[in-house]
């Protein structure tokens, strides 16, 4: 077995051993993130059983995209989205995390491609209130969903959040917490949400406790990343 194999039969047990613990009837989907690593490691994973894999940088998302067009892959766009990417997005990707303005919804749904189904969306919210952060304030995302919800050529699926960095346990557990409670609210407004994307590498099985449906984890399937790409930061802006 490879090494990626052998961390991805490990990740699935501990979700489901997680998943067993919190008593949650339904799967938790895993998103195996590649950022930085190349159509290879992806192959190598793919091979292991691994069917969706999530991408931060548009160019370098779209790049092995196409480069793994021989397997029946889905491809989560997860990183910050600029509004001059979006068509590149919107021709390659299945699914978009990270939308957190109408701007940006209302052209990939401009954009998709007729030929494609509909781009599944979440959007992201910044439970943590930290100004660096992307992500809807909680109380503006009744309002976007709403809007995103009635634009065509998209599916709103859920929300999705990044809680800021903490040692602190019952912090980081109130944070995926409220993600959950906002997506109930909003299914109360009609909606019919079914997803959460919510745990990475170090707190994944936190994350499920609270419920999340979709976790997010890179570091360990792939191994570390150069520091240039750390989990959860912005795309760095070069001078
Ligand atoms: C990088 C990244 C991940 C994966 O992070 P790991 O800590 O490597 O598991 C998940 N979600 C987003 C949005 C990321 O940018």
């Amino acid at each position: 077995m490879t090494a990626i194999a052998g961390n991805l039969q490990a990740i699935r047990a501990r979700i489901d051993a997680a998943r067993r613990e919190a008593g949650l009837g339904s799967a938790v989907d895993l998103l195996a993130v590649a950022k930085t690593w190349p159509a290879s490691a992806v192959r190598e994973a793919a091979a292991a059983g691994q069917q969706a894999f999530g991408e931060n940088y548009v160019q370098e998302g779209v790049e092995k995209v196409q480069a793994l067009r021989d397997l029946a892959l889905q491809w989560h766009f997860i990183g910050p989205l600029q509004s001059n990417k979006t068509r590149a997005v919107a021709e390659h990707f299945d699914w978009v995390h990270t939308i957190d303005r109408l701007r940006i919804a209302q052209r990939l749904s401009e954009q998709r491609p007729a030929a494609l189904a509909p781009l599944q969306l979440c959007i992201q919210v910044n439970v943590s209130g930290e100004a660096s952060k992307s992500g809807v304030s909680p109380e503006a995302v009744h309002e976007l969903a709403h809007a995103v919800a009635a634009l065509p050529r998209l599916r709103l699926r859920g929300l999705m959040c990044i809680p800021e960095a903490t040692e602190n346990a019952a912090l980081l557990r109130s944070r995926f917490a409220q993600l959950r409670q906002l997506r109930d609210a909003l299914n109360a407004e009609g909606l019919a949400l079914d997803t959460l994307s919510m745990g990475m590498s170090h707190d994944f099985e936190t994350a499920i406790a609270e419920g999340a449906s979709m976790v997010r984890v890179g570091t360990a399937i792939f191994g570390g990343r150069p520091p240039k790409a750390e989990s959860g930061k912005e795309a760095a802006v070069l001078p």
